[in-house]
């Protein structure tokens, strides 16, 4: 039995194909390249699912903070499209196969709530229409709708700020902590929705291969913290000091105060159906995380 991973060849997708493969399951990836155990998103258009598919995961997408990347109409486009054009083919691949996967497991995010500092967010809270980000992730949702009539079970994993030694913000991040250069963002009063990336990967999976589940599970730990509290972990289990702070200003002038956004002001999301279903988090605190990342 195979899964099959849009977008599995980079930081969340290399550790869940490390994970499905640890637990018995064939992996193969759609990428805009060829390549082993790969297939291009034209041989899914011309030839549709690989023979024995049982499962289908979305996960494409082009960083929204790579900072070599102006925000303009042009790559809010390709973020756009890279999210929604790949989900919309594995859709449609789906629709078309004769013999269905079992399960459909897509990628979303928890911009879809409005940053506020007081609210709590689950996966029951209404959203999905406050800015670009936010109307984003309800058309990547979207895409990912299969009819009923497929009877292919259906998930959304609405993902945090993701944590590991290997990618994602970590990378960025790493170097000037490191040199004791790192401190908090902005205020550092806004939530931080973050999980570590072994519990994304353990999310993903474990919709995958419990066939109970179902709909949105929020993959952020279940021990909420502020960017302040998250800089002063990270310090402290590298043993440096977080005394010099980015200000506001800086991040705009980097990413351009709409996706600055993303970094300055957060969300306090809640797993809530998450853990209701069973899911045991490896790191469901900060401390432990940073300590995993930085060792
Ligand atoms: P990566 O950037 O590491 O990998 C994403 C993959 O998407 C790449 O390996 C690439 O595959 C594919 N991709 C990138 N750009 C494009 C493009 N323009 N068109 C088509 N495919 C593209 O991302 P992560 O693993 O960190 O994240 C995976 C998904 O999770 C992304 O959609 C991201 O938005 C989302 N997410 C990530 C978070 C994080 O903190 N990392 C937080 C919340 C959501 P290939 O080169 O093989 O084509």
């Amino acid at each position: 039995m195979s899964i099959l991973i849009g977008g599995g060849s980079g930081f969340v997708g290399g550790e869940l194909s490390k994970l499905l493969v640890k637990n018995g399951l064939k992996v193969i990836l759609v990428s805009r390249s060829a390549g082993s155990n790969k297939i291009t998103w034209k041989d899914l258009e011309k030839n549709g699912l690989p023979k024995d598919c049982s499962g289908v995961v979305s996960m494409a997408g082009e960083n929204i903070l790579n900072p070599f990347k102006r925000w303009n109409e042009d790559f809010k486009s390709e973020v756009r499209s890279s999210r929604i054009d790949t989900t919309k083919a594995l859709a449609q691949a789906i629709m078309e196969a004769e013999n269905k996967p079992k399960v459909f497991v897509s990628m979303s995010g928890v911009a879809y709530h409005k940053p506020d500092d007081i609210k709590e967010y689950t996966e029951e809270s209404s959203g999905g229409d406050y800015d670009f980000l936010s109307r984003l992730t309800t058309e990547w949702e979207a895409a990912a709708k299969l009819p009923n009539s497929c009877n292919v079970r259906q998930i959304v994993v609405r993902t945090g700020v993701v944590l590991g030694r290997n990618g994602g913000m970590i990378k960025q991040i790493y170097l000037p902590f490191y040199m004791g250069a790192g401190g908090k963002i902005g205020s550092g009063l806004q939530w931080f929705p973050w999980i570590h990336v072994s519990d994304v990967a353990g999310i993903f999976a474990y919709a995958i291969q419990n066939e109970n589940v179902n709909g949105v599970l929020n993959a952020v730990a279940p021990n909420p913290v502020t960017n302040s509290q998250f800089t002063s972990s990270f310090a402290g289990a590298m043993w440096r000091p977080s005394i010099f702070p980015t200000p506001g200003f800086m991040m705009n002038a980097l990413f351009g105060a709409e996706r600055g956004k993303v970094i300055l002001e957060g969300q306090k999301v809640l797993p809530k159906r998450t853990l209701e279903y069973g899911y045991k988090f490896k790191y469901p605190d900060i401390d432990s995380a940073c300590k995993e990342i930085v060792c």
